[in-house]
């Protein structure tokens, strides 16, 4: 152990900085990973969201890169951290972590020294589970508390329901192959794939059916490992050996073109051999634009399965089925007053009862409607306030003098145009919207569009005061 400290450290001033070789190497690599970089998401992407990142250097097996906004940061480091680790990685296998940061802010004349001051305001980028730090061993995928037992079925997802219990009954069955599920955030689509699983390895005592999950994101993580390790042919086998192939959150491919044709293969390879193939996606086979028309068609030649919004009774009954698991008692009153109030998604639903009862064991206090109004005062609060794309269309043309309909309009000109991407940029922020729902807001238009829109106004913000003012201006008028 303090060998190896003693050899990191060994006669290094902190501060120093590469060897001018070194310093050469690494801006090599540097250019080959943002080349591919740039192949791999496509130039529309790359021009609006990675084009400046920067690098800034290599301590021992990490690099760090920096974004000029939290924005971007928070944008890229979501979007993209996989991808970038795994570029790193194929071109330099000594790196195991990429951090996605922000330039520490300069402050007047003072050194440029790690303040804590920098600390606090700029706190380092979360490392996304599973994300920026690939896992070098494959855990069991499934979690435990996904089983169809714990699925909670009422009309919004009763037909999703009965085609994952079908296939876990009989894989690859005429008319169910591929599955292909979903629907908004937190709606049950990954946790309605994992019970397919459990059910599959419990079931079968006696033959084992071999079931591989993975986000689309792990898949092209995998993908473009493989291409670095010369070992695509193994990747391959290794799916096409499966009984059930299930891939996850689909629309993170938008885009991705080498990944959808490797997937588009694989997929056709299972099918044609009878194997069961399961999707998720945010959207419909047909509304996935950005996804090529020939894996599109055939993504929805199987079962296509909708998770709707949850109902009032569908939100009571997945709380009392939580409460009763959870082994805890609370009052109808609560659990309505939760349902009425909490209506995005199952996740968030989860999350509140999930305080509630913490809150209620650690101060040894019953739950009542005054207790739960406490505690989740700010997660209410952020409900109350949260603002429709309507009302920001009507705000931000308000604010430039245009009429509400030209939000939607094809017109180009630019002071039409510019309130309109402002209107987005404002969307992105203050939405939990997607990006294709939000151009959908916009006359039906493209989510790089909406992309575009977002990095125009970051861009103009960063470099026009009286437009950034405008902005904020509208933002609080918004939030208020
Ligand atoms: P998605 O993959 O659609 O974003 P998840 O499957 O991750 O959503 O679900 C989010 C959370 O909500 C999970 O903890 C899941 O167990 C829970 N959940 C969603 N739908 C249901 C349901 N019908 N019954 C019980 N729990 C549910
Ligand atoms: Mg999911």
């Amino acid at each position: 152990m303090s060998l190896e400290i003693s050899f990191m450290r060994d006669g290094e001033p902190a501060l120093k900085s590469p060897s001018p070789s070194e310093d050469a190497r690494l801006t090599d690599q540097w250019s080959r990973v943002r080349a591919r970089l740039q192949r791999e998401v496509g130039e529309v992407e790359y021009r609006t969201w990675l084009k400046q990142v920067e690098m800034a250097g290599i301590d021992g097996d990490e690099v760090t890169v920096i974004l000029p906004t939290r924005f971007l940061r928070d944008w890229v480091s979501k979007e993209y951290g996989a991808l970038i680790t795994a570029l790193w990685q194929m071109e330099n296998p000594a790196i195991r972590r990429v951090d996605i940061r922000t330039r520490p802010p300069v402050r007047g004349t003072a050194p440029n020294l790690a303040e804590p001051n920098t600390a606090q305001t700029e706190p380092p980028s979360r490392a996304e589970p599973g994300g920026t730090q690939p896992r070098r061993t494959d855990e069991n995928p499934f979690d435990q508390r996904y089983t169809f037992e714990s699925f909670v079925v009422g009309k919004p997802n009763e037909f999703a329901y009965a085609c994952a219990r079908r296939i876990a009954e009989t894989p690859a069955t005429q008319g169910f192959n591929p599955l292909f599920l979903y629907g908004g955030v937190g709606l049950g689509k990954t946790h309605l794939m994992h019970a397919i699983a459990w059910e599959l390895s419990a079931k079968r005592g006696g033959k084992p059916v071999s079931v591989a999950y993975m986000s689309a994101e792990k898949f092209m993580v995998r993908f473009i490992n493989a291409l670095r390790y010369q070992s695509t042919l193994d990747f391959k086998n290794e799916l096409r050996s499966v009984d059930v192939l299930m891939i996850d959150d689909l629309q993170f491919l938008i885009g991705k073109d080498n990944t959808q044709e490797e997937f588009f293969h694989t997929f056709n390879a299972l099918v044609d051999a009878g194997k069961q193939i399961v999707v998720s996606a945010d959207k419909s086979p047909s509304d996935l634009s950005g996804i090529e028309d020939r894996l599109r068609t055939r993504l929805g030649s199987g079962m296509v399965a909708d998770l709707h919004a949850t109902t009032y009774e569908l939100r009571i009954a997945i709380l009392e089925a939580k409460a009763a698991r959870a082994g805890v008692e609370v009052p109808a009153k609560v659990l309505e007053f939760l349902a009425h109030k909490i209506t995005s998604n199952v996740r968030e639903l989860e999350g509140a009862l999930n305080r509630l009862v913490a809150h209620a064991n650690l101060f040894d206090r019953p739950l009542t409607l005054e207790t739960a109004h406490e505690v989740l005062h700010d997660v209410l609060r952020a409900y109350d306030r949260r603002v429709t794309i309507q009302e920001i269309q009507k705000k931000v043309s308000e604010h430039w003098n245009i009429r509400v309909s030209e939000m939607s309009s094809a017109r180009r000109s630019r002071n039409i145009a510019r309130p309109r991407q402002v209107a987005m940029f404002l969307a992105k922020q203050l939405t939990s919207k997607s990006l294709p729902d939000i151009g959908r807001h916009f006359g039906d238009r493209d989510h790089t569009t909406v992309m575009h829109a977002v990095a125009r106004v970051t861009d103009l913000i960063s470099k026009d005061a009286a437009f950034a003012e405008d902005v904020e201006l509208l933002r609080r008028m918004l939030e208020n």
